[in-house]
């Protein structure tokens, strides 16, 4: 195991040098990021693909594109990010300079997860440099080609005194996590979020959790079924299902029902062919044990359409179950795979209802075209995200924060809010010394009388 404490000693010497604090410096490293990007798109590819079996296209429009405007973006905003912000001045401060100032936290800790390995490391990672923080990157263990093709790439585009990448699992986290850092970045299960959030705290270390859970999707009568259909299932089938924003359950009447599954057939026939497990646009279960936990949550369940895998390839064919309870094993953890549970629910009111009486979930879906419903989603739930007739997507709309709420997180980043999420905003009051001005803070100073209590 690498020496943690030196490799944070290290990080802690350029931070106090001040290196990072240098915006010339910081859009530097940005450029060598997209330049990391640009030059490695296709080992990207191949690395995702050893890890999850993920189409090409898959991995250049979630983890390479992706990842080229987030920093492109960055590269482009950070001169006026970093000016200092000149906040509104009451009455008694009028005289006075009122300063927000965007102040690097020092040295952060960032900790992937394996369904998006790239990203997941390389977006928190910028927001992080254009703060002008220095950071130790841990890619998950469970992707293991994406996590030593980040090892070996990271050293050769980046700073290596500012920026270092730790390679492990469980164990190599731990000892991370009984150092002391200014922020810790952590994207995975809520189980584990609540072991981060415990280490943080024996540190009073500030964190961002980007966590998971089952994300709803509402689909009424409303909306043209074919395009719902399209929509949920491709959010549902992206990278297998293993997305953290997937569509995990679909909440509708008996007769939407009917006609969602009839649409699906043709969506997943246009998508894939007749024969899925031979498409090369469907991804693979990313572990044995991964696997055997989907295959599980299909145990004594209603198979409406699929159902086909096979434990060699770690393929599990998009499926579709339906009569399904609240109280059915699928209903009580995230999926994260393509098994799509039908719910049924008898009106809007009732789908609230069903997603009210569980945790807050990472992302709502509502397919409706009548406005008034869906008011009522987004005035009664609380979600990390919603979007509205479609899925995933707001992921990608960088000037919307991406986070979760209660169980699915706390936090958010994207766009300006990565750079914000990885300052401090410092406050500052710059007092005038105008003579004058002293006469207006005469109320405050001793001795005090009546007239001054009145000021
Ligand atoms: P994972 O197994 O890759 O774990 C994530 C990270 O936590 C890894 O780096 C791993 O080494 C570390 N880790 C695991 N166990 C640990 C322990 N006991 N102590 C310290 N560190 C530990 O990923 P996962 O947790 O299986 O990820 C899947 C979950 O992540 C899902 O719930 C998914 O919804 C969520 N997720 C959320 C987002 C988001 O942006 N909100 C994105 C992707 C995944």
């Amino acid at each position: 195991m690498p020496n943690h404490s030196e490799l944070v000693a290290t990080l802690r010497n350029s931070y106090s040098s001040g290196v990072t604090k240098n915006v010339t410096f910081r859009l530097n490293q940005l450029k060598a990021l997209l330049r990391l990007y640009e030059e490695n798109a296709s080992q990207i590819v191949a690395a995702v693909a050893q890890d999850l079996r993920k189409p090409k296209n898959e991995t250049l429009l979630s983890e390479v594109d992706y990842l080229k405007n987030d920093v492109l973006n960055m590269i482009y905003n950070l001169s006026s990010w970093t000016e200092p912000e000149k906040p509104e001045k009451t009455l008694i401060n009028m005289m006075d300079e009122v300063l927000l100032l965007s102040e690097p936290y020092g040295v952060v800790l960032i900790i992937g997860a394996w369904n998006y390995p790239i990203q997941l490391v390389f977006a928190p990672l910028s927001g992080a440099i254009a703060a002008g923080n220095c950071a130790i990157i841990k890619p998950s263990e469970i992707s293991p080609a994406s996590s030593k093709l980040i090892a070996e790439l990271v050293p050769k585009y980046l700073d290596n005194d500012c920026y270092k990448v730790v390679e492990g699992g469980v164990a190599e986290t731990t000892a991370l996590l009984n150092l002391r850092f200014d922020y810790i970045f952590y994207t995975g299960s809520t189980h584990v979020g609540k072991i981060i959030s415990e280490a943080a705290a024996k540190h009073l270390t500030p964190i961002t959790l980007e966590l998971g859970g089952k994300s709803p999707a509402y689909v009424d009568d409303s909306v043209d079924i074919e395009i719902a259909a399209n929509r949920v299932l491709w959010g549902k089938c992206v990278n297998a299902g293993q997305t953290c924003i997937a569509p995990d359950y679909l909440l509708c009447t008996k007769s939407v029902q009917e006609k969602f599954i009839e649409a699906a057939k043709k969506t997943l026939s246009q998508f894939y062919g007749e024969k899925i497990k031979q498409s090369p646009d469907f991804a693979r279960i990313v572990s044995d044990g991964h696997f055997k936990r989907v295959m599980k949550l299909m145990d004594g369940t209603k198979i409406a359409y699929g159902g086909d895998h096979d434990s060699e390839e770690r393929y599990i064919q998009p499926t579709i179950v339906v009569d399904v309870k609240p109280t059915d094993l699928i209903m009580q953890e995230e999926i994260f795979g393509p098994i799509l549970p039908i719910v049924n629910v008898d009106s809007a009111v009732d789908a609230i209802n069903f997603i009210n009486a569980r945790e807050k979930p990472l992302a709502l879906y509502v397919f409706s075209n009548k406005k008034s419903d869906v008011n009522l989603f987004l005035k009664n739930t609380s979600s990390g995200g919603v979007c509205v007739n479609d899925t995933v997507m707001h992921f990608a709309c960088e000037s919307l924060p991406f986070g979760g709420v209660g169980n699915s997180g706390m936090g958010a980043y994207h766009g300006k809010f990565s750079f914000d999420t990885f300052s401090h905003k410092k406050g500052v009051l710059v007092k005038n010394t105008k003579k004058f001005g002293e006469k207006m803070q005469n109320a405050r100073y001793p001795p005090y009388n009546e007239s001054k209590a009145k000021f």
